[in-house]
């Protein structure tokens, strides 16, 4: 069950006014070039009350396409039809997005802050989970995380987890992914084994006990009218989510039949080179790719000699597609679903996972 909020909620020091849109600028930690580090908390509430839902955006600095997400979903939310709270925070890792990076480029033992979640230390990554814990996770009864805008690759999915220690957040984490409506679940070890118990949703997860999902649908370097795809299905999905917690009124049907799996293999370079891609981007989460399949090769740009080939290594779906560009030996290419494995299966719409 989501709770219904009856009490204003409030950030920091600012109550939410039911009716509304606000933005609260949450000021976190002061840096060695004493510049200020804030969250920025845009906040729709709902004219009656209802649950409270997070979408979080940009934990990795090179994952900016996501922030467009925020700004999408913020122009099709309109506080008077809205039940309950909704709190967008479009840049979590300013510091990572001021560089470029994925992570904070820091000497600390966690520049990952999407590793960082429940650390006890003072480091940059650790004062801002804290902070997100604290003023946006702690708030709410589900979070939705992107982890979309790579440039150079795309991928396809969506992810929950399966092994929280409450197995009703995993059931309602599940509920929430296939709400989303892409028609297949990444369901898997999540809290546990990868991304992990630190990771923002294993965190909400397993110590808040907010169920949460992850989507990684989308990538950048591709053509415009692709990309703008991979936004709508990101607003789309995410407004799914929010008629399925019953924050907005929303006809939308979810999918008859689900392909369910637990894990993606990862085919990408082991040498350095221009990677040309021959599985088509178009193919993404949608055509079957056979054992031994050319996926993609790499190519020297010194002698123009093809010096690595990939290949699929299962019968399966293709969950990340790259275009071309250089890569460094374990740099993104591929991700495949192996359709045979035995965590990989179709339920019905309305079957247990
Ligand atoms: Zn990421």
């Amino acid at each position: 069950m989501t709770k219904v909020e009856t009490a204003p909620m409030v950030i920091g020091d600012t109550p939410l006014q039911p009716g509304t849109r606000q933005h609260v600028s949450m000021p976190v930690l002061r840096d060695l070039d004493s510049s200020t580090i804030s969250l920025h908390i845009h906040a729709v509430t709902g004219a009656r009350p209802g649950p409270a839902m997070a979408v979080v955006t940009v934990l990795h600095g090179g994952e900016w396409q996501a922030a467009d997400i925020a700004l999408s979903l913020l122009d099709r939310v309109d506080p008077a039809d809205l039940a309950g709270t909704l709190l967008v925070l479009p840049i979590a890792n300013p510091l990572a997005m001021g560089s470029g990076t994925r992570n904070i480029r820091d000497e600390s033992d966690s520049p990952d802050l999407n590793r960082s979640f429940g650390g006890e230390q003072s480091w940059l990554a650790d004062q801002l989970a804290r902070a997100i814990s604290d003023h946006v996770l702690s708030k709410v009864d589900a979070v939705m995380d992107y982890h979309s805008g790579l440039w150079g690759a795309t991928m396809g999915s969506v992810t929950c987890g399966r092994d929280f220690s409450d197995a009703d957040v995993s059931r309602r984490a599940y509920e929430m992914a296939k709400a989303f409506g892409r028609g297949h679940v990444r369901r898997g070890d999540l809290a546990t084994k990868f991304p992990g118990p630190k990771s923002m949703v294993g965190y909400a997860g397993q110590v808040l006990g907010v169920p949460g999902i992850i989507s990684e649908v989308g990538g950048t370097g591709f053509a415009p009218e692709i990309e703008d795809e991979w936004l709508r299905v990101n607003v789309e999905g995410t407004l799914n989510v929010m008629g399925h917690l019953g924050m907005i009124e929303r006809t939308s049907t979810p999918p008859d039949r689900l392909t369910v799996f637990d894990k993606v293999i990862r085919v990408n370079p082991t040498v350095g080179g221009m990677l040309e891609p021959i599985f088509p981007v178009e193919g993404l989460m949608k055509d079957e790719v056979q054992p031994g399949q050319l996926l993609g090769r790499v190519w020297s740009p010194y002698t123009f000699e093809v010096i690595e080939e990939l290949r699929s290594p299962v019968r399966g779906l293709v969950d990340m597609v790259p275009r071309p560009y250089p890569v460094r030996p374990g740099d993104w290419a591929y991700l495949l679903i192996d359709l045979d494995a035995p965590g990989t299966r179709e339920v019905a719409g309305d079957e247990a996972p």
